[in-house]
């Protein structure tokens, strides 16, 4: 039964649903406190690379089946035990029976590319000139930016994704309206103005002295409010002339805290056209490290066509990779080598890329990254998997002191998640549970295993950010 605290926690929750442009942000229930009880799952630490065991092998996998978990003020205050709730002046949820993940962490997407998502028939360059870059042109307007925003900030959230690295478009309302809109709902972003002074039709390409100038504006108004960071965003080397790859370089010195975003070494065409452009460069990749884009904020999508020598650059610099994979596999642009990256000890987040990737839903990508490692000969564990869309993305972009895991201090953004929708995946997870007749249960590893192969954003119960519910009902029984 529903008490009328909860009815009415619940009912507010939902009207913030319902209307998130209402919602005066995360701290509009101050003093609230409420238990989720749910299975828990999260990572205190990067487990061994194709571990499946859950125990002594991956130590850094923490299972707490029916678990209480105590969100108080918008952070993680503890979790208890399915059996001892909290004291009587704790808003209980129960949903028993349910996943409770900390909300994903998508690495690298576009804003403007659900315009363009699941386009057929062409490869990175073509794919760019024919369907991205007229696409991107639209969002010069403000109202076609601060809509388009709206609209991808709530897709992430129906997806299970409450953290984001984004590009936007050139335009610097296009960033302004992601910031704006990212502050409405509360969400962890990290996002600006893409830098592209060439090889870009002319509604899309800037100037060096503008560009700063807008940057510079945009690292003052929106850098370190709420949770917003500014992302210094190089499209790609080719659509920067080297005075403006330079002037990005400087931004970096001068604001040591901002991040880095681009694109690096996803198709052998591009690879090859980089080299022409920078014959000085001994790769793709030092064309951004000598001009200075390379440090522990920097997030490279991609990074397919890397060689020894890059994947030591990027660990020495503490740059890392967000791993695409559906949009490698859509635009056949080539296999990450993942156990490359571990053994030269660089980072390596999941990203979805869209649009070059077709879903937002971090499971698909993870079942993508799967079916990516198995055409290298490769088993991708479902551990790692999980970790590098949570804790490991959480990390490698120094955020991990707030988001990535549910532990005690953490802000609470999270998502609940069904076990299985429809009858196929219900029955493969009765099978992993052993309750189908005859056969005995399987270990953890298979049952979400199974669960990130077959679900998407169809087994979301409810996304919440910073202990809001901003997407979903809390309400509904477990199927
Ligand atoms: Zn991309």
């Amino acid at each position: 039964m529903l008490g009328s605290h909860l009815i009415k926690l619940i009912d507010c929750l939902n009207t913030v649903v319902n209307n998130p442009s209402a919602s005066p942000g995360p701290d509009a229930r101050q003093g609230a406190r409420f238990a989720l009880r749910a299975d828990l799952l999260d990572f205190t630490a990067a487990p061994a690379w194709a571990t499946t065991a859950l125990d002594a092998a991956s130590p850094a996998v923490r299972w707490r089946p029916d678990h209480w978990l105590l969100v108080e003020d918008g952070r993680i205050a503890g979790a208890l035990p399915g059996a001892t709730p909290p004291g009587d002046d704790w808003l209980k949820l129960d949903q028993r029976g349910r996943l409770l993940l900390p909300g994903f962490i998508d690495s690298h997407v576009h804003c403007p590319q659900l315009d363009v998502i699941a386009s057929h028939g062409t490869g990175l360059l073509d794919w760019l000139n024919t369907y991205t870059f007229p696409a991107e042109q639209r969002f010069a307007d403000p109202t076609v930016a601060a809509e388009g925003a709206a609209r991808f900030l709530d897709a992430l959230l129906a997806h299970g994704t409450t953290a984001a690295m984004v590009f936007p478009t050139v335009h610097k309302v296009s960033a302004q309206a992601l910031f704006e809109a990212a502050a409405v709902r509360g969400m962890r972003l990290v996002t600006g103005k893409v830098l592209m002074d060439r090889h870009a039709p002319p509604g899309l390409v800037d100037d060096v002295v503008q560009a700063q100038t807008d940057c510079e504006d945009l690292i003052q108004r929106h850098h370190g409010q709420g949770r917003n960071s500014y992302a210094v965003t190089v499209r790609f080397a080719a659509t920067s002339t080297p005075a403006q790859l330079a002037m990005a370089g400087a931004l970096c010195q001068r604001h040591r805290s901002v991040y880095l975003q681009t694109h690096v070494a996803e198709t052998l065409d591009e690879v090859r056209w980089i080299a022409e452009l920078f014959p000085q460069a001994r790769s793709y990749l030092d064309v951004y490290h000598q001009h200075g884009l390379l440090h522990e904020r920097s997030v490279l999508a991609h990074g397919i066509w890397l060689d020894d020598t890059d994947r030591a650059l990027l660990a020495q610099t503490g740059a890392h990779i967000a791993h695409s994979p559906s949009s490698n596999l859509f635009l056949g642009s080539g296999l990450f080598d993942w156990p490359a990256a571990l053994a030269h000890q660089h980072g390596v987040s999941l990203a979805s890329d869209v649009g070059g990737g077709t879903s937002l839903s971090m499971q698909r990508t993870m079942a993508d990254a799967y079916k990516v490692q198995a055409l290298r000969g490769q088993r991708l564990s479902a551990w790692t998997a999980l970790h590098s869309a949570t804790l490991g993305a959480a990390q490698a972009l120094r955020l991990d002191h707030e988001i990535g895991h549910l532990s005690q201090g953490a802000v609470a953004d999270l998502a609940l998640w069904d076990w299985a929708v429809g009858p196929v995946a219900q029955h493969r997870d009765a099978v992993a549970r052993g309750a189908v007749a005859g056969l005995p249960a399987q270990e953890l590893h298979a049952r979400v295993f199974a669960w990130l192969t077959l679900a998407d954003e169809r087994n979301l119960v409810a996304s919440l950010v910073a202990g809001s519910l901003r997407q979903g009902r809390l309400d509904t029984p477990v199927p």
